[in-house]
């Protein structure tokens, strides 16, 4: 089996190369040139528990590769789903399966634009990672995946690729409903991500704030609201005390959301995955979510500063 990393960030750097040390057929493939060019001239740098580690994985932009893949996992930014999912149109066949474990609402709707619905596979993932430079991934802790397939034929692909991911060390299950998990996570992502950015707070720093809970429980009140009007089986207790739990001064440190380094960065955010995701599905049932819409329109005002200048 031949597997293609589409979008080798910190994500798919650090699932990339589990899998190639495992004994897979593994290229990374991504549209920044240095990261590229250091990868495939020095090999993937992967910093974890036992330190750091030189894999000797290759690396290749989406224009320079033809060869139909057997599994494609996409992790990208959400944002650039489409434009990197067009630029691979070369490596799909009709036998390709494609995995996302991006966060955010709305990567499946683009895939399923690329592939039948029987070659897709979604999940959500508590794996984490962080880029550190081009071809340096620091990849500590543990974590686990769960798949899930999307319909149609190839009924045991996804058990077919948790077995895959365990014998690469990458903890993984079938899941029962991952449209709820992606909900779940996109509502955590929704509340700390735009309030840690739009604050300049860590999230140890939102979770002290002794109002904070008001502006918590408004907004999954209003994502509540929404992912029923959606049939999503949404958890809104679960995804509280996550939160609650994170937020606590204890558990996060000093942790800035992803959201606030890409407005550093002046990259562009996954907001529109998340809160404007929800929001856009509120103004189709006609449901007011005041809360998650005003953090949604600050969030779009700052990234189109922060991208601009
Ligand atoms: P990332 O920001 O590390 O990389 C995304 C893309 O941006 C890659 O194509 C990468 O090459 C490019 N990029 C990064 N830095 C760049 C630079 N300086 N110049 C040019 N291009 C650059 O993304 P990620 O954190 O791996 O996230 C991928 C997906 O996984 C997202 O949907 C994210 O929400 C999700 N996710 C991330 C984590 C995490 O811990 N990072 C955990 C769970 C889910």
């Amino acid at each position: 089996m031949n597997i293609a990393i589409v979008g080798a960030g910190a994500m798919g750097c650090r699932f990339g190369a589990a899998l190639f040390t495992a004994g897979y057929e593994v290229i990374l493939v991504d549209r920044w040139q240095a990261h590229v060019e250091q990868i495939n001239q020095y090999g993937l740098s992967v910093e974890n528990e036992d330190g750091v580690h030189q894999v000797r994985i290759k690396a290749v932009a989406p224009e320079c590769i033809n060869t139909p893949i057997d599994l494609i996992i996409v992790f990208t930014k959400s944002v650039d789903t489409e434009d990197m999912m067009a630029r691979c149109q070369a490596i799909i066949d009709e036998d390709t399966s494609i995995l996302t474990l991006q966060n955010g609402i709305g990567n499946l709707d683009i895939l399923a634009r690329y592939v039948q619905e029987e070659q897709l596979f979604a999940g959500t993932t508590t794996y984490a990672a962080n880029l550190q430079g081009p071809g340096s991934v620091a990849a500590f802790g543990s974590g686990y995946s769960e798949i899930m397939h999307m319909g149609g034929k190839r009924k045991n692909g996804a058990e077919q690729i948790v077995s895959l991911f365990q014998q690469a060390g990458l903890h993984a299950g079938v899941s029962e409903n991952v449209i709820k998990s992606i909900w779940e996570k996109a509502a955590f992502n929704s509340i700390l991500n735009p309030l840690c950015t739009l604050t300049l707070s860590s999230v140890a720093q939102v979770g002290s704030y002794s109002g904070i809970s008001e502006v918590i429980d408004g907004m999954l009140n209003e994502i509540d609201l929404v992912a029923k009007a959606e049939q999503v089986d949404f958890d809104k207790e679960k995804v509280k005390q996550t939160i609650y739990r994170v937020c606590h001064p204890s558990m996060s440190g000093n942790h800035y959301s992803s959201m606030y380094y890409d407005i550093q960065n002046r990259r562009k955010t996954e907001v529109d995955f998340l809160n404007g995701a929800i929001w856009a599905r509120a103004k189709k049932h006609h449901i007011q979510v005041p809360h998650l819409s005003l953090l949604y329109h600050l969030m779009k005002i700052l990234e189109q500063s922060a991208c601009r200048s």
